[in-house]
């Protein structure tokens, strides 16, 4: 009996890491929509093949600094990946879908090591050094051009899945 009970736990056990091994923790503060903030956060961190390694932690502040809609920062800890977005809580309704999805793509670029942050204003992207970007213009930095050409069409992307899910919950009521 106890033998049994010893298999039956192990099973359970087994089955609850192989559910959260593929997903990556995702936690929303400050938004006075979560949920939506939350689904299309995971939206993203699914398409990109994010798993359990990846922390998401999705912040909306006034403690942002100025002239910036929002940012993303990005911590690697024996095998933890810890990305932060701090998006300004003051950001219009209609412009958070697409500050996210601009975010997501510097999340995706962090953790696939395409941007690496080495400290203070030195970057590497794509295996090339940049060792002060305050001297790149922001629109010449190899990751921002890749986030703002990708961003509309992976928002494009989830507006699409959402509308999917909503007839599909639609035909079953
Ligand atoms: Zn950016």
């Amino acid at each position: 009996m106890y033998y049994y009970r010893h298999i039956l736990f192990t099973l359970l056990v087994s089955g609850c890491l192989t559910l959260t091994s593929y997903a990556a923790h995702i936690v929303v503060l400050g938004s006075h929509d979560r949920e939506e903030v939350q689904r299309q956060i995971q939206f993203y961190a699914d398409l990109f093949a994010f798993d359990s390694t990846v922390s998401l932690l999705v912040t909306f502040t006034k403690d942002i600094p100025q002239n910036l809609a929002a940012f993303t920062q990005f911590q690697e800890a024996s095998g933890s990946k810890q990305i932060h977005i701090k998006i300004h809580k003051y950001t219009s309704p209609s412009e958070v879908g697409i500050t996210l999805a601009h975010e997501m793509v510097h999340a995706r670029q962090f953790v696939q090591q395409d941007l690496q942050h080495k400290g203070g204003n030195f970057y590497e992207w794509k295996g090339k050094d940049f060792t002060n970007i305050k001297k790149i213009p922001y629109r010449q930095r190899g990751w921002e051009q890749e986030a703002l050409q990708q961003a509309h069409r992976l928002y494009y992307q989830y507006k699409k899945q959402k509308r999917q899910d909503v007839l599909i919950a639609g035909k079953v009521k």
